[in-house]
């Protein structure tokens, strides 16, 4: 079992954003109902769901590319460098997207880095009412570079 090492997450939140085309308009709803928690947290997006959020909420939204041209992959690189500390990603469960790898691949990170993930509007209900949100957590990550050279 490789060794825990522990990252303190603080009070105030990085939370990505990002939700595929089927799935925006609840994911604007569940933020529209959230606004004043999402308001407290450092927030990113993809491009278009990063400035749907921004337009439509009022609320400051750092906008990173569009997930297609290769935004997932650069909340997977965020969460890799310890930038993040929550996404909420409502994705598509119902058709196939060109860039399913890069969706793929965000969704094992996130896995990897024990980042607190939310794919599903009841999950995500839970995640930004959590306590935790609002106070630093000390979230556990292994160190498998070590178990990696062996
Ligand atoms: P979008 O990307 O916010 O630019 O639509 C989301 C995605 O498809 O991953």
């Amino acid at each position: 079992m490789p060794k825990p090492k522990v990252l303190t997450m603080p009070p105030r939140k990085a939370l990505a954003l990002v939700a595929h085309d089927n799935r925006k308009k609840d994911l604007l709803d569940w933020a529209r109902y959230n606004r004043g928690s999402l308001s407290g947290h450092a927030l990113y997006g993809t491009g278009t769901t990063g400035r749907m959020i921004a337009e439509e909420l009022d609320l400051e939204v750092n906008c990173l590319l569009s997930g297609p041209l290769g935004g997932d992959q650069q909340i997977g690189a965020m969460i890799a460098k310890g930038e993040l500390d929550a996404l909420v990603f409502f994705w598509d469960p119902l058709e196939p997207l060109p860039h399913d790898p890069d969706i793929k691949a965000l969704l094992r990170i996130a896995v990897l880095y024990n980042i607190p993930t939310a794919c599903n509007r009841s999950t995500a209900d839970f995640l930004i009412s959590s306590p935790l949100m609002t106070e630093e957590y000390d979230r556990i990550q292994y160190d498998y570079a070590a178990q990696l050279r062996r």
